[in-house]
């Protein structure tokens, strides 16, 4: 095992795969604690990049740069699941790769995820792995519409995924996430009717020490995550029960480092697993201001193999309000002041260069005695930024 970053007499650099938002709050944790930073991204000039000098901008699918990336780093993470398995696998031959590349593996397909879950007796909604339109259609006849249809691979915030009312609407759905997944294959589900959607964030370190944070309801407008509610409105056993089916998760895939799992809250009271995602997440960055310790510190704390800290709020309640783009352009916010008038929120600028409608370009946390008071005041702060 590799010493710690305190005891080794030397500075440790991190180097991270991918150089958007999640990569830049995991570098600032990571100076907070006195390491280095090493970021690969295809493109210079990053939100992550720019912080370090140690920056590799043609990408891990330059071996060249790839190369100088693994010989700067001394432990590897990485802030997407999208990398080619080979790659990692090739990289955790030279360096520690967390988490690894056999839990990457699990989670990266996302039928190979549901199967690896459901394997485990973990609650999962009805799914199968589908080739042809007419494989959907026999899904539908035991199942019924309405069903969602994934691609399997490199879906996020809704791109890749279609819902489908009737078998009318297949042909279209299908044509157009064919050509998305290159036929790298589609996953059908049922369509689960919803009461509210909840996450966990679990960090599992080297050694197996968990924090587990609090369950969280998340809200989802047009697929896109709109605002995260800490804890959870819920009676303390539905949170605590999903808690431990997120560890359950979390152990199915052997994970080490911080992981975000997505779970559905049935109208009928139960809790299925949706998905997992390997890295920290827009679910979990309330934990920079609300919790001892954030959800980035403790995915470095976890992939360098030492102690976790606290994952407990020390405030009653805290609200995030994703601030996404709406416009195509600039980046750059054309007014903040009204949002900084607002002294209680915490104000997150990503640092983009280009806005798209829908594009997570930063994000607001407040906290309070309720979730209405924290609510009130990100929201107030958000309103006020101007794009
Ligand atoms: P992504 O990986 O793009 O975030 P998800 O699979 O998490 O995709 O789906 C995005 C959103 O779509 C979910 O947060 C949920 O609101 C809705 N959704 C996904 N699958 C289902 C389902 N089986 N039943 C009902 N809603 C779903």
């Amino acid at each position: 095992m590799l010493a710690s970053p305190f005891k080794a007499g030397r500075e440790l650099t991190l180097g991270i795969i991918g150089g958007g938002q999640l990569a830049k709050m995991l570098a600032q944790a990571a100076y907070r604690l006195g390491l280095r930073v090493a970021i690969i991204e295809h493109g210079a000039d990053s939100p992550a990049g720019r912080m370090t000098q140690l920056e590799f901008p043609d990408g891990w699918t330059s071996p060249e740069a790839l190369n100088a990336f693994v010989d700067a780093s001394d432990i590897i993470t990485l802030e997407n699941e999208f990398v080619a398995p080979e790659l990692l696998q090739a990289i955790a031959q030279r360096r520690p790769v967390y988490p690894t590349p056999e839990t990457i593996a699990r989670v990266r397909d996302k039928l190979v995820q549901k199967q690896t879950m459901a394997a485990a007796g973990i609650p999962v909604p009805a799914f199968a792995g589908v080739a042809t339109p007419e494989e959907v259609l026999s899904f539908a006849r035991t199942r019924g519409f309405p069903l969602v249809l994934k691609s399997r691979t490199f879906g996020y915030d809704g791109y890749g995924n279609a819902t489908l009312d009737t078998a009318e609407e297949l042909p279209r759905a299908w044509e157009m996430l064919w050509q998305r997944v290159q036929h790298e294959g589609i996953l059908v589900e049922e369509f689960v009717l919803l009461q509210k959607e909840l996450a966990v964030i679990v960090a599992r370190s080297r050694r197996g020490e968990l924090a587990v944070y609090p369950c969280v309801e998340t809200v989802q407008q047009d697929h896109v995550c709109r605002v995260v509610y800490a804890p959870a409105p819920l009676p303390e056993p539905l949170r605590r029960q999903a808690q431990e089916l997120a560890v359950a998760c979390v152990e199915a895939i052997d994970g080490v480092g911080v992981f975000a799992v997505e779970l559905f809250l049935s109208q009928d009271g139960t809790i299925l697993f949706n998905e997992i995602a390997p890295r920290p997440h827009n679910s979990g960055h309330y934990t920079i201001e609300a919790c001892y310790t954030s959800q980035f510190e403790n995915a470095i704390r976890a992939v360098c193999g030492l102690p976790l800290g606290s994952p407990e709020m020390f405030v009653p309640a805290a609200v995030m309000v994703n601030l996404l783009g709406v416009r195509s352009g600039s980046g750059i916010p054309d007014a903040v002041t009204e949002a900084l008038r607002v002294g209680k929120a915490w104000i997150h600028l990503y640092g983009k260069r280009e806005s798209r409608p829908r594009r997570k370009m930063g994000h607001v946390t407040a906290v309070g005695a309720t979730l209405e008071e924290a609510y009130r005041l990100a929201q107030q702060a958000a309103d006020g930024i101007m794009w």
